[in-house]
């Protein structure tokens, strides 16, 4: 799917429309450190060790993606509800 690089909409912080330009939202970087992270692997080692059955045959064929709005007026970013494609692209339109 095809989407634009910049829309123009209405901004709730400046309250006219404006140019918004569009990113994808990505998962930051996990830390090997955090308290679920270490939890994770204490329960996962030793016998027997996956906590939770692994999924076989997943349900959907798609991953969910989310995009961000940010104004380029006021810098404000506003995240859209995901939607299910297979594959984006963000185009200039
Ligand atoms: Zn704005």
């Amino acid at each position: 799917m095809n989407i634009p690089k910049v829309i123009r909409k209405y901004c709730s912080k400046c309250k006219t429309h404006e140019d918004h330009k569009i990113s994808i939202y990505k998962a930051g970087k996990r830390r090997g450190s955090a308290r679920g992270e270490r939890r994770h692997a204490e329960r996962k080692k030793g016998y027997g060790g996956q906590k939770f059955p692994k999924l076989a045959k997943p349900a959907k064929v798609t991953k969910k993606v989310t995009p961000i709005l940010t104004c380029t007026a006021c810098k404000k970013k506003f995240n859209k509800p995901g939607i299910r494609i297979k594959k984006f692209e963000l185009v200039a339109a």
